[in-house]
């Protein structure tokens, strides 16, 4: 499959389709995930369609860091960074990824459990 195809993050970038959005820049958009699995449950994508942490290139370097910051200040924003939180990006098959958009979930507002299931 090619890079470009189209998802529904695709179209929430386009605003096609509503969502809570919480931060949006020239390279990245974070909105509040629509199943949330913690009390603070926000996702983060790029708005360069990448399938994947598995189809990371090289050249996206940059904006890897760019989304990395604001994942920080996003979780700062929400009030998450004192306790903590978690930062997530389910990948492929194994990695229960649904969304074949890259996107990291930020998760906070209560404890996480590790080992992950
Ligand atoms: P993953 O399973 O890691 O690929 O994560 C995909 C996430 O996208 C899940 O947590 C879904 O609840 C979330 N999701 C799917 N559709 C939407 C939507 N329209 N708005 C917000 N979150 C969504």
């Amino acid at each position: 499959m090619s890079n470009s195809q189209a998802t529904i993050f695709s179209k929430i970038i386009a605003k096609e389709i509503p969502a809570k959005i919480v931060h949006e820049d020239e390279h990245c958009l974070a909105f509040h995930d629509i199943q949330p699995q913690a009390p603070v449950h926000v996702l983060l994508i790029p708005k360069k369609p990448i399938r994947s942490m598995a189809e990371v290139q090289p050249e996206d370097a940059s904006l890897m860091g760019h989304l990395m910051v604001a994942a920080g200040k996003i979780a700062k924003d929400l009030g998450l960074a004192e306790n903590g939180y978690r930062v997530v990006a389910n990948t492929n098959d194994h990695g229960g990824q649904t969304v074949y958009h890259l996107h990291f979930h930020i998760l906070g507002g209560r404890p996480m459990s590790w080992p992950p299931g």
